[in-house]
């Protein structure tokens, strides 16, 4: 906010208080004279300004109190009531008092008498013994609260505070207020006849009356009604007077005043000097805001309460619960409960929400704890499953194992089988070539120059020898098949017999040129062989780099018709030893080319079709496995119809 708006802030609230009229110009403060028949030490007139001023200085403001005090119980001839005129017409005839609350019979009076003294402001009486008062007063501009004592209630709270009562004790004086308790307590006499007795203390000295009370049997109680003063003309205040009664007597007292409350009485049906000050402050309040004193009524037995001394119920061992309901006990052991209510409750809360957070707590650790006992179950589960499997995959390879050593003897056994067999097939094979060839030989020498003589016999003969011929080539084919599987199975089982030995390859091609071209007598097709000089030797078993040679010079024979084989020997760069069959001959199709070094594998159309004996099969499988054996390489390439041609590379001892 700027220094502006303050300024301005403060003009509005001055120009608002012109306008508004101050509660000191005497319009809104109300005044109030509370005139007190007694004087100030009179507990009854203490209680009662007591009462006024706590209801009048709630709006402090709003109201202004007078009290004055007649003490009217220590003066009261027409002189002094006089002289209190002169001194109220001199104190407040400039006083514009908007209500004047009297306390007590002689106030009431005096007021009624002298409004004009107070600015016949309206009249709120409060503590008048008179009963018919209010009938037999003009009541114009005046109402208020009657005092009255009421003794049968009272002496009901007695009868049920103490079951066993019997006789009730009752103190009185002859003051006036005592004269009209006597007469009260006379008139609800008979109605108690039977169930309890009355005794009279009266007219007795304040020795005599401590005396009798002290020695009073069980079932019975004291009603103090008034004892302001004793039989021998003693004064006592009501102070002075329960004090005394109380140290000495035997029994509980009961009462009606508020004075003896506190001070030793047990209580009763209480009239309360402090309520009828409050009472009448009230109505006060209601007249000086508009309501007419005759609409409100006379207030009789509503200023009583049922009031007890909690000190005095336990001293006499009575039963704090017997008191009837809704009475004002004082005295009360303060309820750590009531006192620390707020506190208790907070602290209350507090617990509670821990326990709950406790019990969360514990919940989800309930929570936790199974979780975790539902992981161990998956866990063991788990466990149990892969403990399982485990015992599975180990039966599962035991199974293998065993399937593997089977195989293993059913392969030696085949192996065997294979040996043995080629071995008995072998041997008549020789003797059936050996004998095939004596008997051609026999019957070249014996027979055919007889059948030279017979023509038909001639032809025979001629059949016979060709025969025979089919017999030879088709025994050796079986010896070369025999051998070729012996082979092969020898070395894919590993029992062939490897007789490394140094070798000075260019001496073993020029030993083996002669067997190369062996393979091309009496065909059209030529065979060159071109080995580089200086070849690097070879640690092999030269039987079977031959065979590896034979094999694919014998090929190329076998599938060239016209043209020329070549074989041509290098060493490459990498100091290998490289050899190449290449040949003009039929080819191979592209798709069969990956094949042909498989077991067995024959290109079909080759065979077919042609005059071509066929082969084994075994012949290229056998050469690879020779090759691989000593780590090299062997492949082939071929143009259909064109040609093929073989490479094979073997390390050298140069390398
Ligand atoms: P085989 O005893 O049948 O000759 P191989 O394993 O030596 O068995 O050869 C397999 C097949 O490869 C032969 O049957 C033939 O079809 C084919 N083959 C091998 N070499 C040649 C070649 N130089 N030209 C054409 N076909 C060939």
């Amino acid at each position: 906010m700027s220094r502006h708006h303050y300024l301005g802030l403060i003009l509005l609230v001055f120009v608002v208080s012109l306008f508004v009229p101050a509660k000191s110009d005497g319009q809104l403060v109300r005044r109030v004279l509370l005139l007190n028949s007694y004087n100030r030490d009179m507990l009854w007139t203490d209680s009662i300004t007591r009462g006024v001023s706590d209801v009048l200085s709630k709006d402090s403001t709003s109201y202004k109190m007078y009290v004055e005090h007649m003490d009217t119980k220590n003066y009261f001839s027409p002189e002094y009531l006089e002289l209190l005129k002169e001194q109220y017409r001199f104190k407040y005839s400039d006083v514009a008092f908007d209500a004047v609350i009297v306390s007590d019979d002689n106030a009431v009076n005096f007021a009624v008498n002298n409004r004009s003294l107070f600015n016949n402001a309206p009249i709120v009486f409060c503590g008048v013994n008179d009963l018919d008062f209010h009938n037999t007063h003009d009541m114009s501009n005046m109402t208020g609260v009657l005092e009255f004592t009421d003794i049968r209630l009272t002496i009901e709270a007695a009868l049920r505070l103490q079951p066993d009562l019997k006789r009730m004790y009752v103190v009185v004086d002859d003051t006036t207020t005592g004269m009209i308790s006597r007469k009260l307590i006379q008139d609800i006499l008979p109605d108690y006849r039977g169930r309890l007795d009355f005794a009279w203390i009266d007219k007795m000295s304040m020795a005599e009356v401590k005396k009798t009370i002290s020695n009073l049997a069980k079932g019975s109680a004291v009603l103090l009604a008034s004892f302001n003063r004793d039989g021998l003309g003693n004064w006592y205040t009501y102070t002075e007077s329960i004090t005394q009664l109380r140290s000495v007597t035997s029994v509980p007292i009961y009462g009606m005043w508020d004075f003896y409350l506190g001070r030793g009485i047990v209580g009763g049906m209480i009239t309360s000097g402090y309520r009828h000050g409050v009472m009448a402050a009230e109505i006060a309040l209601d007249i000086m805001n508009g309501m007419k004193p005759s609409d409100i009524e006379v207030v009789t037995q509503d200023s009583n309460q049922y009031m007890f001394d909690y000190n005095e119920l336990e001293s006499f061992d009575i039963n704090p619960r017997l008191i009837p309901k809704n009475s004002v006990v004082i005295n009360k052991p303060i309820n750590l409960y009531e006192r620390y209510r707020s506190q208790i409750l907070i602290a209350a809360l507090l617990v509670l929400t821990m326990i709950l957070f406790i019990f969360k707590l514990l919940a989800s650790n309930r929570a936790k704890r199974l979780v975790e006992n539902e992981l161990e179950e998956m866990n063991k589960y788990q466990e149990s499953l892969i403990e399982q499997r485990t015992e599975e995959l180990v039966q599962r390879s035991r199974e293998l194992e065993m399937a593997n050593h089977e195989l293993k003897k059913v392969d030696n056994l085949k192996t065997a089988v294979v040996n043995t067999v080629s071995h008995d097939l072998r041997t008549p094979l020789t003797s059936v070539l050996g004998f095939c060839k004596i008997i051609e030989r026999d019957f070249i020498k014996y027979f055919v120059p007889l059948c030279s003589e017979y023509a038909d016999l001639g032809e025979r003969s001629e059949r016979i020898r060709k025969n025979l011929g089919i017999i030879e080539s088709e025994g050796e084919r079986l010896t070369r098949l025999i051998n070729d599987f012996l082979d092969l199975s020898k070395i894919d089982a590993g029992e062939i017999a490897w007789n490394d030995v140094s070798i000075d390859t260019n001496e073993l091609f020029v030993q083996a040129l002669p067997i190369l071209e062996g393979y091309f007598t009496g065909t059209a097709v030529k065979f060159h062989m071109e080995v580089d000089d200086n070849l690097p030797g070879v640690v092999a078993d030269p039987d079977r780099l031959l065979q590896v040679l034979n094999n694919l010079v014998g090929n190329a024979a076998k599938f060239t018709f016209h043209g020329s084989v070549n074989l041509r020997v290098t060493t490459t760069e990498g100091g290998w030893l490289k050899a190449t069959v290449s040949d003009t001959g039929m080819g191979i199709p592209k798709e069969e080319l990956a094949n042909i070094f498989d077991k067995f594998y024959q290109v079909t159309q080759s065979t077919i079709n042609t005059n071509i004996a066929r082969g084994s099969g075994m012949g290229l499988a056998i050469s690879k496995r020779i090759v691989e054996h000593y780590g090299g390489m062997i492949s082939a390439e071929s143009e259909h119809e064109y040609g093929s041609s073989f490479t094979f590379t073997i390390p050298t001892t140069a390398k």
